[in-house]
């Protein structure tokens, strides 16, 4: 799938993780930010405060904590800085070198006192992280921008949840994102960071790399495309948390950097490859309704799942198929069989989860409603 075309911020403004700006009726103002971060296991007070640029003493003062002692799994108040817009991200952040997992931040503000409208995601993010952007206490559906693109929304009980753009292969940048409730916008900012992968080399025969045609090509991305585009205008299917498609280890993991032959280009990979015998049953994620099923010479035995809100599930290099287009499938229901059908070098399942026809990681859904 072609990765839609992303506006980058040509004035590269470096904003603090915690500036939130909010511009009501034409007036800009900047609200009062405050965020909350998760300790992680080697995470010291002091780190932490290094981390946010805040002192030692208002992290106690804001958690009301006699000393430095801290736990893993506790949730921290970050408070204020004193001019967050002008804290360049150098500071604010960890040195890139020490990020390897995405950082857990998120940002939460109130910023409608009658209404308590909260607004939350991930401050920071690496190629490959899911990122959910969760409005709480909306009386109505709300409208939000990624980089200036519409994103689409879902429920989570009485939460609104968009999913951001994956942006493998790309640099460092920030992400600005507009939340618009009714009459107020909301203006967040949230950077992605490096984290630079090796690339793995998966080469394939000659007799498999000759399937990579531009008919076949083109024949796959059409379908899938009409499959995303759908799913727009579906009603969100599921209430539940997503599950395995099949329970296995993982061959290769969502956004791994490849090359499929000698010398050749670097190609991300957009789902999650999970170890299984031919003939191993492939159960539904979760609730939809089945858009493809059938063979295709790049993706084999492919069977796409409409789950409604912009959300399709697909499952690639099937032996068997036990549903067709138009069933309404229930999380859990067996699908289809593992094979080795199409683009591979082995039996396997790769497990896809799209948004808009954008790739996510599969891991990031599993035992959630949304990442
Ligand atoms: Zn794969």
């Amino acid at each position: 799938m072609p990765i839609p075309s992303i506006q980058s911020s040509r004035a590269r403004r470096l904003f603090s993780q915690m500036t939130l700006t909010v511009l009501a009726g034409g007036m800009m103002a900047l609200a009062l930010a405050q965020s909350s971060y998760t300790v992680a296991t080697g995470d010291t007070l002091f780190a932490i405060a290094k981390r946010f640029a805040v002192s030692i003493e208002a992290l106690q003062a804001a958690n009301t904590l006699a000393g430095n002692d801290i736990r893993v799994g506790q949730v921290l108040v970050i408070p204020s800085q004193s001019s967050p817009s002008n804290a360049p991200v150098g500071q604010t952040n960890a040195p890139v070198g020490q990020i390897n997992v995405p950082t857990t931040t998120n940002l939460v503000t109130t910023i409608d006192k009658a209404t308590s409208i909260t607004v939350s995601h991930k401050a920071r993010f690496i190629p490959g992280d899911a990122v959910s952007i969760r409005i709480g206490n909306s009386p109505n559906k709300p409208n939000a921008t990624w980089n200036g693109e519409a994103l689409v929304f879902g429920r989570e009980g009485s939460t609104w949840v968009a999913v951001g753009w994956e942006l493998l292969g790309e640099p460092p940048k920030p992400i600005t994102v507009v939340v618009t409730v009714g009459n107020t916008s909301i203006q967040s900012q949230l950077s992605l960071v490096a984290d630079p992968k090796p690339v793995q080399n998966v080469f394939m025969s000659q007799q498999v790399l000759s399937t990579l045609t531009d008919a076949n090509r083109n024949r796959e991305k059409n379908l899938l495309e009409a499959a995303h585009s759908k799913a727009r205008s579906t009603a969100q299917q599921w209430q539940q948390p997503w599950q395995w498609p099949l329970v296995s280890s993982s061959i290769s993991p969502f956004a791994q950097a490849r090359r499929y032959q000698q010398g050749g280009t670097v190609n991300y990979h957009y789902g999650e490859d999970l170890r299984g015998k031919v003939g191993t049953a492939i159960r539904a994620a979760n609730d939809g309704i089945v858009v493809i099923a059938g063979q295709y010479a790049i993706r084999g035995g492919l069977t796409a799942i409409d789950h409604g809100a912009a959300v399709v599930s697909l499952y690639f290099h099937q032996s068997r198929f036990v549903v067709k287009v138009g069933d309404k499938v229930k999380r859990g229901q067996i699908i289809g069989y593992v094979g080795a059908t199409g683009f591979v070098n082995g039996p396997h399942l790769h497990w896809e989860m799209r948004v808009r026809g954008e790739a996510t990681d599969p891991k990031q859904w599993v035992g959630k409603v949304w990442p």
